[in-house]
């Protein structure tokens, strides 16, 4: 027994008695403007075989010339991520014959990477993971395979395939971590934030647009187990190509059930490619690796070396954003939250968003609070994310000042955020055509708390005994008969002084 076992083991069980070590291997389609060795566009979504020439058709006679950005970029995503840049390296040739790679080569980078020796920082469960970059390279896309006729969209049952050739060429970056021991029953989680940092700095630096679902980041992710204890290592497999942050925790977790029952029942994990099926958040078995490939990699001959000046890096480096962990850093410290508060924030996927309503005016707690609160609400009730709801941060300030002010109350506010989020237009809009403002005018309010002492004369009489807190029973008759409109304070200032006057 060498691969599928009928059980798995329950995860619990499979970390309390196996150590998990990971890896992940990251692809970055960069956002340039042009392909990394020609002018051809990047644009997603041209005709078919629209965006080639005869350097990414790979037509006889034609030279590729390395694209001065996508190094540019390369060197960015290095130093964001603590490497050592190569003063000197050179692309290499991968030799394999595939029917969307027209050059029947990929021009990739092999033992000279541009990049190497990194590091990020992850936090899973307020403990740090320091995980170790092994390398970032940078490489050309191949082309994309459609395979007509067949039910599954998979070559084999197909009548004819067709091949586009707009995206080979397209600058990749891949970057390889080392392998991460000792995070034990949380590697799943860590893969995942290890994914999640990576991706938000990318964005942050801003070389790819980092779209999982598109495939502007694809991820491969290496798993091994052995006995806890054992002080060994476990063979890995690779799963391919997993498409969200949520499979990236799945995979691992569905890995490591899956390597446990196969060394229970006495079996040996087989080093192999695996595919994750999104459906069932399961793994299958995909081309064995056992018997490495011969690439037959060389030194590209078409292309100079790479040699980027030590003026030209530092230049990079001084031109680098505030990168992902700074800014939180910076924003824990300005808003004044513990470290529980900021991992909330973030774990709602909130820290963008507040932000944002803070930049546009409002107050850092009232900011907070609308986004955890109310509005996490409404998304959790409909299934959405935070950011997926139909309200924008500056909306939300608008809000939040509108309570700092006193206009609104909560139960107002609440009631312009359903305005907003049922498209009924801006918050000044709502409040207007809803008629929804806090009622502070005296004469209003006075006439609303004389008829509630009238219908409650014995908490009148509670309050004049100077048990002040019963004030709280009239309060809410006011509300009531405002319909939630009364400002509360000033409503119990007034019935206070008006208990004592009708004394
Ligand atoms: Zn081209």
């Amino acid at each position: 027994m060498t691969d599928v076992a009928a059980e798995l083991i329950p995860y619990d069980d499979a970390v309390a008695r196996y150590e998990p070590v990971i890896g992940l291997e990251t692809h970055v389609e960069l956002g340039t403007v042009t392909k990394m060795f020609c002018g051809c566009p990047t644009a997603f979504g041209a005709e078919p075989n629209s965006a080639v020439c005869p350097v990414c058709l790979g037509l006889p006679g034609s030279l590729p010339v390395a694209s001065r950005i996508a190094i540019e970029y390369t060197i960015r995503i290095g130093l964001a991520l603590n490497c050592s840049i190569a003063s000197w390296c050179r692309f290499a040739r991968k030799n394999y014959f595939y029917p969307d790679m027209p050059k029947d080569f990929q021009i990739s980078q092999y033992d000279e990477p541009l990049c190497t020796d990194g590091w990020l920082d992850v936090t899973v469960d307020e403990t740090v993971v320091r995980v170790g970059i092994e390398r970032v390279h940078l490489e050309e896309d191949t082309g994309k395979s459609l395979h007509i006729g067949g039910a599954t969209g998979r070559i084999h049952g197909a009548d004819y395939s067709l091949v586009d050739y707009n995206r080979a060429g397209i600058p990749l970056v891949e970057v390889v971590t080392k392998p991460v021991p000792g995070t034990g029953a949380n590697a799943p989680m860590v893969a995942r934030a290890y994914v999640t940092e990576l991706r938000d700095l990318l964005r942050a630096l801003g070389v790819s647009d980092v779209r999982m679902e598109e495939g502007s980041l694809r991820c491969d992710v290496n798993t091994s187990i052995a006995p806890r204890g054992s002080g060994m290592w476990g063979t890995r497999t690779e799963t391919k190509n997993v498409n969200s942050l949520r499979s990236v925790e799945r995979a691992v977790r569905f890995e490591i059930e899956r390597q446990a029952a196969v060394l229970d029942a006495g079996g040996r994990v087989i080093q192999e490619t695996r595919h994750f099926q999104e459906a069932t958040g399961t793994t299958t078995a995909g081309r064995s690796k056992e018997e490495a490939q011969d690439y037959r990699y060389f030194p590209e001959p078409d292309l100079v070396p790479v040699a980027p000046s030590a003026e030209w890096v530092e230049q990079i480096r001084a031109s680098l954003p505030e990168l992902p962990a700074a800014r939180r850093t910076r924003l824990q410290r300005e808003w004044g939250l513990s470290d529980l508060n900021m991992a909330a924030l973030q774990n709602a996927g909130a820290l963008d968003l507040v932000a944002e309503t803070v930049a546009a005016g409002a107050a850092p707690d009232q900011a907070r609070n609308l986004w955890l609160g109310e509005l996490s609400r409404r998304a959790n009730e409909t299934g959405t994310d935070l950011a997926a709801l139909a309200v924008t941060p500056a909306q939300v300030a608008r809000v939040s000042e509108l309570v700092a002010s006193g206009a609104l109350n909560a139960k107002l506010a609440r009631q312009v955020l359903d305005g907003v989020l049922a498209g009924e237009g801006s918050p000044d809009e709502i409040v207007e055509a809803r008629g929804l403002a806090v009622v502070s005018d005296d004469g209003a309010l006075l006439a609303a708390i004389d008829e509630a002492i009238a219908a409650n004369p014995e908490v009148a009489d509670t309050i004049r005994s100077g048990k002040t807190a019963a004030a709280g029973v009239l309060i809410g008759a006011v509300m009531k008969a405002t319909r939630g409109q009364a400002d509360a304070g000033r409503a119990r200032e007034l019935i206070l002084r008006r208990v004592t006057e009708n004394a």
